[in-house]
């Protein structure tokens, strides 16, 4: 399994500290940053598995962060855990009633972080053995098997890595560099083109059952998994 990214929005460079410190030494990938725009580029660019936003940023509230995040296509299933030092009820709720999965209160120990931030990640997971299924086309992870409507298809490990990647997150669109690090690892330095390469052999193998028009480029982006 790669590595889990957070991200962590907190304009209280002790407090970030506190908290990028103890998430990184828990074997967790961490990056960190104290406001708002910063955040939302962030995000894009780096797509963490979890985000930890802080209720009172410098230009805007975590609140209307993960308000935002929830209505943007591409992050509304994104967990995220609200930080913060006001302790009422009423503040949790609107909290939560904004979208995040789970609500920590300042002062908090890096024990409780660290259970609150697994218990959301775990929630959060794909269940790894479940076959995911579009349309006629069924990858099973277990048997390592893809199947179009009952014909059994042979792809190579890297194309069934990639499909596999892809189907997880289906209408998302990856860049080649973002399909690298996920599919490749992050310690590998292939060149983007091998990514098109790939791409390439994996509609090949899906052609002949018409399942190749599921694996789309996206212009000037890169890729996705989609059956629209
Ligand atoms: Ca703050």
């Amino acid at each position: 399994m790669t590595t889990q990214r957070i991200l962590v929005v907190e304009d209280e460079a002790p407090i970030r500290q506190m908290i990028v410190f103890n998430l990184s030494r828990a074997g967790y990938e961490v990056d960190e940053v104290a406001d708002f725009l910063s955040a939302r580029t962030q995000i894009a660019d780096a797509q963490p598995d979890l985000v930890l936003i802080d209720w009172m940023l410098p230009d805007s509230s975590g609140l209307e962060l993960t308000r935002l995040l929830r209505r943007d296509k591409a992050c509304k299933d994104l967990p995220i855990i609200m930080l913060t030092a006001r302790a009422e009820e009423s503040d949790k709720v609107m909290g939560l009633e904004a979208g995040a999965d789970d609500y920590i209160t300042k002062p908090f120990s890096s024990k409780e972080l660290l259970a609150r931030v697994k218990a959301v990640l775990r929630r959060a997971a794909p269940d790894e053995d479940t076959p995911l299924v579009a349309e006629s086309l069924k990858l099973d992870p277990v048997s390592h098997r893809v199947v179009v409507k009952d014909v059994e298809i042979n792809l190579g490990p890297t194309e069934f890595r990639l499909l596999k990647f892809l189907m997880q997150s289906p209408d998302r669109v990856y860049s080649r560099a973002q399909l690298l690090d996920f599919v490749w690892g992050q310690n590998v330095y292939v060149e983007e083109r091998t990514v098109d390469v790939h791409i390439r052999r994996l509609r090949q193998a899906l052609e002949p059952v018409s399942a190749d028009q599921y694996v789309q480029t996206v212009r000037g982006t890169g890729y996705r998994f989609s059956v629209y």
